[in-house]
């Protein structure tokens, strides 16, 4: 028998006592983004209150939320001014809100990097107060400490590698370096590799970068991982961060070139893993992660 329409569908389950009910990815690019929007049908949220609450009783009416799914929602909005973008659904049983930091207002580029990270990561916090932060985007590797083009990471720890402040404590504070939530059950069940991350403001790499990023023993070295985790720490929430491998820092071509060159590729790879990651996800307690 042909399966019922979406409206006559019975309710997405009502989560058990404890489970996680809101997540939020915060990813950089749109490239990056776009595939996941795709696959979580997610809507994009729109720019006045009104158009939003409209919208929500077209969602809710669509997907038949609970009263418990319908009230959980962005409770404050973006501020006015503020490129960042959000998308928005149910996903069985989970509430996913994606954000990013959305288009520079002069360049007209994705707005990668630390601060537009922090920024929208903080403001997501304080809207939708989320049980689980997913940080989701590409990263390059270093082949040397096992990383291949593709690969899966989950960061076991992040720190940056460009804030160098040679002041007692202020050295530390700079390097900014912390265990990120253990999620040893995703990794059993997913498989992807484990390793550290180091985050700075460039996709290059300088000599003074390099050393620093040995120093924290990194594998992956991205522009935003350590950013996300300082705000998510601030406020108690618990994040993990996946990251798909794009270019092998420590190999023989450009970095630029190769991150252009394998984008879509790899993005596929991190589509396939965070909805692995998410449907994993489903129904679970943190505790259970
Ligand atoms: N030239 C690119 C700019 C992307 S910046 C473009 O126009 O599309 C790189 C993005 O990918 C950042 O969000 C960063 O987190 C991630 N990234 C991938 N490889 C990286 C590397 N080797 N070093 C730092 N960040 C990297």
């Amino acid at each position: 028998m042909a399966p019922p329409p979406p409206s006559e569908q019975p309710d997405a389950a009502a989560p058990g006592a404890g489970a996680i009910s809101r997540v939020l990815i915060v990813m950089a690019m749109e490239k990056e983004a776009t595939p996941l929007v795709n696959k979580f049908k997610l809507v994009e949220a729109p720019a006045s209150e009104s158009i939003l609450l409209r919208h929500q009783n077209e969602l809710s009416k669509l997907y038949r939320l609970s009263a418990g799914v319908h009230s959980a929602r962005f409770t404050t909005r973006f501020p006015k001014g503020a490129p960042w973008t959000r998308f928005y659904g149910c996903y069985k049983d989970l509430h996913l809100d994606l954000v990013m930091p959305g288009k520079d207002a002069v360049f007209g580029v994705d707005s990668v990097g630390t601060v537009s990270a922090a920024l929208v990561t903080y403001a997501s916090i304080q809207a939708s107060k989320p049980d689980l932060i997913i940080n989701a985007g590409t990263a390059g590797g270093f082949k040397a400490k096992g990383a291949s083009i593709k690969d899966i990471f989950l960061a076991s720890d992040v720190a940056f590698h460009d804030r160098r402040i040679p002041i007692p404590v202020f050295d530390m504070y700079g390097i900014g370096a912390r265990k990120t939530f253990a999620a040893p059950n995703i990794l059993k069940e997913l498989n992807f590799k484990v390793g550290k991350l180091s985050t700075g403001d460039s996709l290059d790499m300088c000599s003074e970068d390099e050393e620093a990023i040995l120093s924290n023993d990194a594998t992956i070295k991205d522009m935003e991982g350590a950013a996300v985790a300082y705000v998510a720490d601030m406020f108690s929430t618990p994040a993990i961060f996946v990251k798909a491998v794009t270019d092998i820092v420590d190999g023989d071509k450009p970095t630029a070139e190769e991150f252009l060159n394998n984008l879509i590729s790899v993005t596929a790879a991190l589509d396939v893993a965070v909805t692995k990651m998410v449907d994993f996800i489903c129904g679970k307690r943190i505790s259970d992660l």
